[in-house]
């Protein structure tokens, strides 16, 4: 809670973390780009973002952002549609290796998506990248996990990163929860889950969570625009699960939502409105995803960047004085020669 309030409770944003928000670059139009959306979650006093984009890892974008603004920590990560090749190895150790904190399913090119909303690539209500024949299924039609899947998996596990599970269908998020947990993936989020893909019903969102997954309601599903989900199911949904396994995020970028730090302000303050108490709402936006992005853990600059920074504040045409260069004696007077 803020301490200055103006005749009720106010959520206080110092410290949080949004976990998932889009910006600019990226096919869909956008509210504003990567420096935008990280200056104003500073500002707001947020402790960290994780950048996502539908169509290239953030990782890189993160890791340069960050080099420009400090006071807030910056992650990247990896979402598995077509533009990075689909469920790809190879691409994932990158992002990872890089610094990169979640490895998402595919959104926009799954499979599941395809089905709803018509093809992959975009929405049935905007259009982004190209559209492919055949969406991304991570299981077969037996329903059985296909093979490319596992290489992911077990990066996901080797690295601690966060497992997100997108725009698969509910059968699939199910069937991938257990497969990751097996490989021993500890960090996954059921992405959005009352948004149109998925639309997990909550007793299949309760096995999930029960299974260690986390559920990530984000305010872009009960935003005006698409209005998939009411503030109440959500708070019914967070007293059901237990705030301790579950997150609140943006998920926002798109134009006609607030920028992600004030969407997620609006959409933590709404729920604790709707019933759900002051601490358990603080919980789920500052201290669980702290503990996925183990910001503590790494919150400290490299080596490699200590010595940039030495780099940017001495003098390197000052060299080590000699010793018979610096003869014992009064202090100099200064330069005109009048008293020091
Ligand atoms: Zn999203």
């Amino acid at each position: 809670m803020t301490g200055r309030t103006y005749g009720g409770p106010l959520v206080d944003m110092t410290g949080s973390v949004d976990l998932h928000c889009h910006p600019f670059p990226d096919l869909f139009p956008r509210l504003a780009d990567d420096f935008d959306i990280v200056r104003a979650a500073r500002d707001a006093g947020m402790k960290a973002i994780l950048l996502k984009c539908h169509h290239e890892s953030t990782v890189s974008r993160a890791y340069l952002v960050q080099r420009v603004i400090p006071g807030i920590r910056v992650y990247g990560g990896i979402v598995l549609n077509y533009y990075v090749g689909g469920m790809n190895a190879a691409a994932v150790e990158a992002a990872l290796r890089l610094g990169g904190k979640e490895v998402w399913m595919p959104t926009v090119d799954a499979g599941y998506h395809a089905e709803i909303h018509g093809g992959t690539g975009g929405y049935d209500s905007q259009q982004g990248g190209r559209s492919q024949a055949e969406g991304i299924w991570v299981t077969d039609k037996e329903g059985k996990l296909r093979p490319a899947l596992k290489e992911v998996l077990e990066l996901v596990a080797q690295y601690g990163a966060i497992l997100g599970t997108c725009h698969l269908s509910p059968r699939e998020i199910i069937a991938l929860v257990r497969e990751a947990r097996s490989v021993g993936v500890e960090k996954i989020v059921i992405t959005h889950p009352y948004f149109r893909v998925p639309n997990i019903d909550l007793d299949t969102l309760e096995e999930a969570a029960r299974l260690g997954a986390m559920p990530e309601f984000g305010y872009c599903t009960v935003s005006p625009a698409w209005q998939y989900a009411a503030p109440e199911k959500i708070a019914q949904s967070v007293a059901r699960i237990g705030a301790s396994r579950c997150l609140l995020v943006s998920d926002t970028g798109q134009r006609h939502n607030p920028l992600p730090s004030e969407a997620l302000r609006i959409f933590a303050q709404t729920v604790f409105e709707k019933g759900v108490p002051m601490d358990q709402v603080l919980q789920m936006i500052s201290y669980n995803p702290m503990q996925l992005l183990d910001v503590d853990a790494d919150a400290g600059p490299t080596e490699a960047d200590l010595a940039w920074a030495r780099g940017l504040v001495e003098d390197p045409c000052a060299a080590p004085p000699l010793p018979h260069a610096a003869p014992a004696g009064p202090p100099a007077t200064s330069p005109a020669g009048g008293p020091g």
